[in-house]
């Protein structure tokens, strides 16, 4: 029962470590994990978002809104309105003036449509004219009905080989506020395409144009998230759903949304009053939390071989501890010799093996003599110092294979083996000439002591008991003839 309650409390300890340990190094790593997790977010959220918002809306600046100003004047022009209103007389005058403007300013293209004759003019000369009903003159149409003075329209340049062109297109009224065409500038947005890629590549997020419809109008080279693009609507993709919330526009500032594969996105919405444009910056989570993801495994994996490392130091030092524990319940704590458990185990074994190959055995039944007078004179401690050099005394005299225990207060056990008759009483008579012989020491003071000892051999039959209680026989006969002794039963004739 102890032994199995020492392994059951070994068990328990060993349990409460693991979940003390595994509780703690959970518990921390996950609680930094977090920390960091929610400080990258806010740092998203907060700073790296709007920055890049910020930064995109102060390049476009240069490159967007100052072509609005410079439709703006054309629109406001007086030759531009007196040639307009004087009959449109000259190509070649308006086309000048178209191409100055282009040249000046450094814009892409440059043109001016008449309502009256429905002329598209442009730098190079008259380009057509503009039809209702055609998907490519309906910017203009749309236009007239505005109520607005401008527009600004993401298009292909039928003047420069279709490309996506960001025209500024401004009415143009006559003096008494009637409208007689439409003036403005187109400018390539490659390098606002550009910019936007370089923002994508340097910071990993997508960054895009939508209109106030929620029409993505510009987006970098590989297209918006989520495979936008332009043209498209948000509200066409099902995964801004969530942040669209019934509008066209997620309203401006942050918003986080999960993808269809349940990755986290932070968004971004910044409203350019200027164009009426919104400027969308989204980033996937996933990305940058994957370095403080892995950080996480690899604390996990540390604390587990630590945990491990842990448990299995504990083990062994348990198993030393129980060796040792072991090694304690078997030997006499005062003198180091076998105590009366471990002689009685093996003793059965010696007994077993004598018997089996019919070898001779010896007991030995030792006793101080007046032992209690020592004690009583100079004390117990000074008993206790006797009691361990006379263990000595007796180790000297014996050989390894015998076998030396205390059997209990000043007595000693001894089994000899293969020792018979003459032998055996040799060795009592050196233990008992030692014993008389010797001046033990305690505290500088010198003690002498005699011993008795009782001897019987091992008979036909015999258990433990009985050759001890024989070996008793002779131990009391040699007191009762005087101590200091040694008497025996069944080897023979007594020896005094
Ligand atoms: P005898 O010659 O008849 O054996 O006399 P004795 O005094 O040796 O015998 P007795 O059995 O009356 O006394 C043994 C004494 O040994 C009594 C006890 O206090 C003492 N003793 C037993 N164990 C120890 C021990 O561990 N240390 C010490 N100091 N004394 C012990
Ligand atoms: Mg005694
Ligand atoms: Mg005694």
């Amino acid at each position: 029962m102890p032994a199995r309650s020492a392994l059951f409390s070994q068990r328990s300890l060993t349990f409460a470590l693991l979940i003390l340990l595994a509780c703690g190094f959970l518990g921390t790593s996950l609680l930094s994990y977090f920390a960091s997790r929610g400080a990258i977010r806010d740092g998203i959220i907060n700073t790296e978002l709007p920055l890049t918002s910020d930064t995109v809306y102060s390049e476009i600046q240069k490159d967007l809104i100052r072509p609005v100003l410079i439709a703006s004047m054309m629109a406001q022009d007086t030759f531009l309105r007196d040639w307009v209103l004087a009959g449109e007389q000259d190509t070649r005058r308006i086309t000048r003036y178209l191409r100055e403007v282009m040249g000046k300013q450094d814009t892409f293209t440059s043109f001016f449509v008449s309502d009256r004759s429905l002329t598209y003019y442009q730098a190079k000369g008259v380009l057509k004219k503009v039809e209702p009903g055609t998907w490519r003159d309906a910017w203009y149409f749309r236009l007239r009905d505005l109520k607005a003075p401008y527009e600004i329209n993401v298009d292909l340049d039928m003047a420069n080989q279709d490309s996506l062109t960001v025209f500024i297109n401004y009415k143009v009224m006559d003096y008494q506020q009637g409208f007689i065409g439409a003036a403005g500038v187109g400018l390539s947005v490659a390098s606002v395409v550009q910019l936007i890629d370089k923002y994508q590549r340097r910071y990993q997020r997508s960054v895009f144009f939508t209109d106030s419809n929620g029409k993505v109008l510009l987006t970098g080279s590989d297209g918006g998230p989520h495979g936008l693009r332009v043209g498209q609507s948000l509200s066409d993709n099902p995964e801004l759903n969530e942040v669209l919330a019934q509008h066209n526009v997620p309203g401006e500032g942050s918003h986080e949304y999960a993808d269809s594969a349940g990755h986290s996105h932070f968004l971004n919405v910044r409203q350019l009053p200027e164009l009426n444009w919104y400027l969308l910056v989204d980033k996937r989570e996933a990305g940058t939390l994957d370095r403080i993801r892995h950080s996480l495994y690899l604390n996990l994996a540390i604390c587990t071989m630590i945990t491990l490392v842990v448990l299995s130091l504990l083990h062994a030092m348990i198993r030393r501890h129980q060796a040792s524990t072991e090694a304690l319940a078997t030997l006499d704590s005062l003198t180091g010799l076998p105590n009366r458990r471990s002689f009685d185990l093996l003793a059965a074994q010696a007994l077993q093996e004598a018997q089996r190959d019919c070898a001779p055995l010896v007991a030995l039944l030792i006793d101080l003599d007046h032992f209690k007078v020592l004690n009583d004179t100079h004390g117990h401690l000074a008993g206790d110092e006797v009691l361990r050099q006379f263990a000595n005394v007796l180790q000297g005299s014996l050989r390894q294979s015998d076998i030396l225990c205390r059997w209990g207060g000043e007595e000693f056990i001894v089994l000899l083996r293969e020792a018979e008759g003459r032998q055996a009483i040799d060795v009592a008579e050196k233990i008992r000439r030692r014993t008389e012989q010797l001046t033990f020491n305690y505290d500088e003071q010198p003690l002498r002591l005699t011993t008795s000892i009782g001897l019987s051999g091992l008979q036909t039959g015999d258990t433990l008991h009985t050759l001890l209680t024989r070996a008793d026989r002779a131990l009391y006969r040699a007191k009762q003839s005087g101590r200091n002794r040694v008497c025996s039963e069944t080897l023979g004739p007594d020896h005094e």
